[in-house]
């Protein structure tokens, strides 16, 4: 069965379409109600995040857009040092999606929703005329506790930045799939509650964290940069970087520190902590190729000292890398 223009029509296909797909996977207490809003209890400070997914194709190695727009918004909250609670998403769908292949999607985003300890309490659904795609939006709410003070612009002269794994795989894995290219390259899409709870309860004062997405490596360590008020420097050789995603990166002439990544982040840490933050990340499935990739030092602007030996700037990525990665 294909999504017509009648399942967003509000009426009986819409109504089947509710309870036979997003009904039966997202069960919830709060959604179950079916009230015209969803009421949640939270308490203190707040972390709050929205993100469109528009991912192509909708199904890839290693995830889908189902999995993907729970992780992206997931880690948006992880990353502020917020424990997440609660989804909402809203789903624009083009007539003639699969609904087979619709409620694929559906359950892996209830599953990774599970796993990353978020319910989801609220959703839209609505058909465009189109050609079968599919877009996701999801906004996230997670709760800071008390004590947690993450910021990019908390960056400090000898803290040291250490990245959670090897980078450009979700980007060589959604551009494998678009260009026929056949190989092993699978996207690194997970939610990282792993790696963020690990460094907390390893009592490290984390100062800074950012996910490593679109616009790679170079955007979040200037970003950082410009935030903090600080020169950060990279050492290339130290960054991980997975040898196939490398050479599949050479042949298009693509720079993995560019690339995005949908299951990697940075942190930030105190010199003096950053061999327990290490050790923290390099203990969870997420984090097992955790490396220091560089300090931060006085001044201004990103560097990075290459393979050669050179420091060169380490400028942000200039247009778009490709578009519809995420
Ligand atoms: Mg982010």
């Amino acid at each position: 069965m294909k999504i017509t223009m009648a399942h967003g029509s509000g009426g009986k296909s819409s109504a089947q379409l509710m309870s036979e797909i997003f009904g039966k996977h997202f069960n919830n207490e709060v959604l179950s109600k079916m009230e015209d809003a969803a009421v949640l209890n939270v308490g203190g400070k707040i972390a709050c995040s929205t993100d469109s997914f528009v991912v192509t194709p909708l199904q890839f190695n290693g995830g889908d857009i189902g999995k993907l727009c729970v992780c992206g918004t997931v880690n948006d909250l992880l990353m502020m040092g917020a424990v997440p609670k609660y989804l909402t998403c809203g789903f624009i769908m083009e007539e003639g999606l699969d609904v087979d292949l619709l409620d694929k999607l559906v359950e892996s985003m209830a599953k990774q929703a599970r796993e990353a300890g978020v319910i989801i309490v609220a959703g839209d659904t609505k058909v465009v005329e189109g050609d079968g795609g599919l877009y996701i939006n999801t906004t996230g709410i997670g709760e800071i506790p008390e004590g947690r003070d993450v910021s990019s612009s908390n960056c400090k002269d000898g803290d040291v930045i250490i990245c959670s794994g090897n980078l450009g795989d979700h980007h060589a894995c959604i551009l494998s799939h678009r260009m026929e290219i056949e190989n092993n390259i699978k996207s690194d899409c997970a939610a990282l509650n792993d790696i963020v709870d690990g460094l907390f309860a390893a009592g490290i004062n984390v100062k800074t964290m950012r996910d490593v997405t679109r616009g790679g490596l170079g955007t979040v360590i200037n970003e950082i940069s410009e935030s903090s008020g600080v020169r950060i420097e990279l050492d290339e050789e130290g960054i991980p970087v997975d040898p196939e995603v490398k050479g599949f990166a050479d042949i298009l002439g693509l720079d993995p520190l560019y690339m995005g990544n949908e299951g990697k982040m940075i942190a930030v840490v105190p010199a003096d902590q950053a061999d327990a933050a290490l050790a923290a990340m390099r203990n969870t499935e997420h984090g097992r190729n955790a490396a220091v990739i560089g300090r931060v030092k006085e001044g201004e602007g990103a560097f990075i000292r290459t393979r050669l030996g050179a420091t060169r700037r380490f400028d942000v990525l200039y247009g778009e890398g490709l578009p519809r990665i995420c």
